[in-house]
Order: C-alpha cells, then sequence, then structure tokens
C-alpha cells in the first residue's frame, strides 16, 4: 500500500526524513504539493519563486522514477481524495513551526488518525526540535546568546543521502498543471527582473554552499556587515523553500571551522538565529503578528500613507534607505545590514507600524520566512525579543559611511542624480509598476524628515508612551 509524502516548504531529495520514512518500507510513495490557503496567502514574489521550486522539485523527483502530483483544496480534503483513490494508508510529511502551520497539521493529523491512517510528522526544517532545547529552569531562550551556548557543542546527526529509487505506484494519481495554477501572476514585470538574481533547486544551494565555503567564509566575520561586499552565502533564498537542509549547511560550516577558518563560527550562530526566531514563534505564536513584548500595545505606530509608500518605492530621500528598498524590488533579497537600517527607519524615524513593514518584506522577498521575519522586524522595532531597545535608533547616513564607505552599494542602486546609471539601478523602473509613475530621470527626493528631528520625535513618542502606561 502506497504511502503519501506530503510536500510543503521541503522541496529537496537529500537529508530529508520524511522521505527517507516513506521509501523505507519499498512500498510505493506518492509525493504531492497542496495549494492550500497558505499558498494562496504568499505574497507575491515567495509565491511566484515557489512555482519555480515547485518545477524543480517536479524534474528531480521525475529523475528518480517518480513524480509531483499537484492538487488544490484545504489539505484535509486533498489528502482524504488521495487516500481514497490510491488506497494509501500512511501520510507523513515534515513539521512546520509557524502558527497557521501548526494548527492546520494538528487538524490534519488527527482527522486522518481518526480516519485509521497512520500518520507520522518529521523533522527536518531546523537543527534542533523547539522543544528539545530548554534553558536551566525548563522554559524556552528568549535571549539569543545563551541559546547559542546551549546548542553549540551539541551532536546533530548526519545529513541522510538521497534516496537512489524513489518507489512508484502502478498508477499515478491526477495532478493539476503547474501552470493552471497561475503563482507568478503577481509579480507583473518584475518577475523577469528578479529572475537574474536567483538559484533554484537542491542543486543550486549546494553551489552556493560551496562557493560561500571556498571563497567567502573565512572573511564572514569581517565582511558581512558591509553592504557593498558579496560577503554572505546566500543560502536563506534555498532554507526559505527547503532547497537545503540546514544539517547539511551546519556539518560543512563545522567542517570549515575545522580546517582553520575561524569566521565559520560567525556562520554557525546566524544559523542558529534562524532556529532562535522557530523556537520564539512556535513557544509564542504572537511573535508573528503581535507587539512579543506587550508593554508596546497602544504604541501610537503611524498607519498606511505617504511616507510609507515613499519607503516602499525607494524615494524617502535618504540614500542607503533607499538604495536598499529598490535592492529588495530588483533582487527580492537584500543584504541583513540595510533590512536593519529600513526596518529603524521606518519603524523609528518615521514610527510607523511594524506590521507595515512586515507586510511589504513579505510581499517582495524570494526569502521570505515566516519566523525570521516577524522576529527581525520586532527585533528591530524594539517590540520584540532580545530586542534592539528602543532608544538604539540607526543613523542611516552614519551607517552607510560605515557599511558602504565608497557609496558603490548606494550607486549600484540608485539612478536618479547619476549621469550613467547602472543596469542593477535601471533594473527598478523595469520591474517596478507603471503606476508608480517613476523614472530614473527623475530627481533625487529631498530627505522626508530630517534624521536627527525623527530621532528626537522617535525618543519622545518612546518617553511619552512609558510615562502614560
Ligand atoms: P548569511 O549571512 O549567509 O547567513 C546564513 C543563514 O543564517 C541565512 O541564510 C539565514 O538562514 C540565517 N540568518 C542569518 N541572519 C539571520 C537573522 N538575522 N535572523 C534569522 N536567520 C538569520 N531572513 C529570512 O530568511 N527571511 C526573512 O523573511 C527575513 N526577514 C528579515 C527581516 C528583517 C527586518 C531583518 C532585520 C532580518 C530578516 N531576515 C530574514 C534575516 C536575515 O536578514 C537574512 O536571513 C539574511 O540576510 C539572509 O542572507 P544570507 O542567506 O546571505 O545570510
Amino acid at each position: 500500500t502506497p504511502t503519501i509524502l506530503w510536500l510543503r516548504r521541503d522541496l529537496r531529495l537529500s537529508d530529508h526524513p520524511a522521505l527517507h520514512d516513506a521509501c523505507a518500507s519499498g512500498q510505493p510513495v506518492i509525493p504531492v504539493f497542496i495549494h492550500d490557503d497558505e499558498v494562496a496567502t504568499l505574497g507575491a514574489a515567495p509565491k511566484w519563486r515557489l512555482r519555480l521550486g515547485l518545477a524543480h522539485m517536479a524534474k528531480a523527483l521525475g529523475e528518480t522514477g517518480s513524480k509531483l502530483v499537484l492538487r488544490r483544496g484545504s489539505a484535509l480534503d486533498v489528502l482524504r481524495a488521495l487516500v481514497a483513490e490510491t488506497g494509501a494508508r500512511r501520510v507523513v510529511w515534515t513539521r512546520g513551526y509557524a502558527p497557521g502551520q501548526i494548527s492546520r497539521d494538528t487538524d490534519v493529523k488527527s482527522a486522518l488518525k481518526a480516519d485509521g491512517l497512520e500518520v507520522q510528522s518529521h523533522p527536518g526544517l531546523l537543527l534542533f526540535e523547539p522543544w528539545d532545547v530548554a534553558t536551566k529552569d525548563g522554559g524556552f531562550y528568549k535571549v539569543y546568546t545563551p541559546m547559542w551556548r546551549s546548542v553549540r557543542d551539541r551532536d546533530v546527526a548526519s545529513p541522510l543521502p538521497a534516496p537512489t529509487r524513489i518507489p512508484a505506484p502502478k498508477v499515478w494519481p491526477d495532478s493539476d498543471d503547474l501552470d493552471d495554477w497561475q503563482m507568478g501572476r503577481a509579480m507583473n514585470r518584475g518577475a523577469a527582473v528578479v529572475s537574474g538574481h536567483i538559484h533554484v533547486g537542491e542543486d543550486a544551494a549546494r553551489g552556493r554552499l560551496g562557493a560561500f565555503l571556498a571563497h567567502r567564509v573565512a572573511r564572514y566575520k569581517s565582511e558581512r556587515d558591509r553592504l557593498d561586499i558579496d560577503a554572505c552565502s546566500g543560502l536563506s533564498e534555498n532554507l526559505a523553500y527547503g532547497e537545503i537542509s540546514p544539517r547539511t549547511i551546519w556539518h560543512s560550516g563545522w567542517r570549515a571551522l575545522h580546517e582553520g577558518h575561524a569566521q565559520a563560527e560567525d556562520f554557525l550562530k546566524e544559523l542558529v538565529w534562524r532556529e532562535f526566531a522557530y523556537h520564539l514563534i512556535y513557544h509564542t505564536p504572537r511573535l508573528e503578528s503581535q507587539n512579543w513584548r506587550p508593554e508596546w500595545d497602544g504604541f501610537p505606530w503611524q498607519g498606511e500613507g505617504d511616507a510609507v509608500q515613499a519607503w516602499r518605492q525607494g524615494r524617502t530621500g535618504i540614500e542607503v534607505v533607499d538604495a536598499a528598498m529598490r535592492e529588495l524590488y530588483v533582487t527580492g533579497r537584500m543584504h541583513n545590514r540595510a533590512r536593519m537600517l529600513v526596518a529603524s527607519f521606518l519603524t523609528k524615524h518615521l514610527l510607523v507600524d511594524w506590521r507595515l513593514g512586515r507586510d511589504w518584506f513579505a510581499e517582495c522577498l524570494v526569502d521570505w520566512d515566516p519566523a525570521s521575519n516577524a522576529m527581525g522586524w520586532q527585533w528591530v522595532a524594539g517590540s520584540g525579543p532580545d530586542a534592539a531597545p528602543y532608544f538604539r535608533i540607526f543613523n542611516p547616513d552614519t551607517q552607510a559611511q560605515k557599511f558602504d564607505p565608497k557609496a558603490a552599494y548606494r550607486k549600484m542602486w540608485l539612478a536618479e542624480a547619476s549621469r550613467t546609471p547602472p543596469e542593477t539601478a535601471l533594473a527598478f523602473y523595469d520591474a517596478c509598476p507603471r503606476s508608480w509613475n517613476l523614472s530614473p530621470k527623475d530627481t533625487r527626493p529631498s530627505p522626508i524628515i530630517d534624521l536627527k528631528d525623527g530621532r528626537e520625535r522617535a525618543l519622545a513618542a518612546y518617553k511619552d508612551h512609558r510615562e502614560n502606561q
């Protein structure tokens, strides 16, 4: 009798415990991806990127004699239909930890079990399960550094090999056509531009890891904050769709450390920030949408308006902020330091609700991740766990001088005010909606807020809020 392998954000063949389990009995395996509400509500860029990941996965499965079955609908309805059509007795999947995933999976699991099926969820998204990492008094870590110390030296099992053959059923159930799902519809002109900056699939992910270890890991700590240097791994895009396992990256990072690249430790630490985000969202689901620190409730955040739109379009008049917002629109990614700067500018200088920033990132990032995005925004806004204190307000100009000393990053992404803008900067105009009505011939906007005034206004607002609580 077949096993149904419900694929979600785990689009790889190697180091895939659920796939490994499904293949273990030698019985047929039916891999299925379900276009459910979780997929329907994805932002434009992650949905478009997911489609490319699915196409790759379908091809990779095809090469092992298997197939990716595509179905649309509620997960439970689809799985029940497949069980009825195929006679499957087992359903397996890789666990998710974001609030919507947990409630969906819990419901699906109990309903299928009540139907008499065997259901097994597996690890694979994380290095450490959230319930396996605890503080001395049995709670979860709310501060990153002690969590890092507690997991640093743990044994992490070696990655599993990809199966050489995935047993196929004699008759395949029907599948939707991926193109009919129109997952790229909301990307408009952007898709053509962003395509040049992405790396899709398991081989591409491994290539990225290999290139990082060969050329960049040795200087990772010293250069990772530099906006003008390609110093990081770029692996967040592949991790977001499970095209590489964190375990594979972890073991490679350790190998680099043992080979004498001391700065590989900082890379491993960043991977644990990802774990930290997932552990937090698992233990405190409010991280996703509510102030993690309730004392921030009632803070008079600003809502939608011209300032937010200027921020989205890279027209705040603050060069490094605008450059970063354009990088996001053109590449679907943004440098980590730049993410911190634009988030700080939005939530502090402009006093805008962090959720508006979170949502724009969720719309535009090809590496969008529910846990890291929410944690990143709350961290910068000051409302999150282990957050930057409210009085830490980045000065974008000072930061730009430090991390983009020759203005190479700003020139790369800003076309206005340059007679010969580089292609990267011009690409923004190909990607952005015509309704924005922007042209490289526009004059550079003047700052929408004086940095000093904005800083003082933010500090006064925080003081006021604290005093009135
Ligand atoms: P590297 O420097 O090569 O790091 C290796 C891996 O470590 C990354 O791929 C990532 O998985 C993890 N990592 C690194 N930094 C962080 C971090 N600060 N938090 C959590 N994990 C981290 N990351 C996402 O993957 N998706 C998001 O939606 C996202 N939104 C963010 C929003 C804000 C406001 C901020 C400040 C950060 C956000 N990050 C997010 C975290 C971080 O910016 C990216 O993970 C990083 O830029 C990815 O680039 P890289 O793969 O080259 O990272």
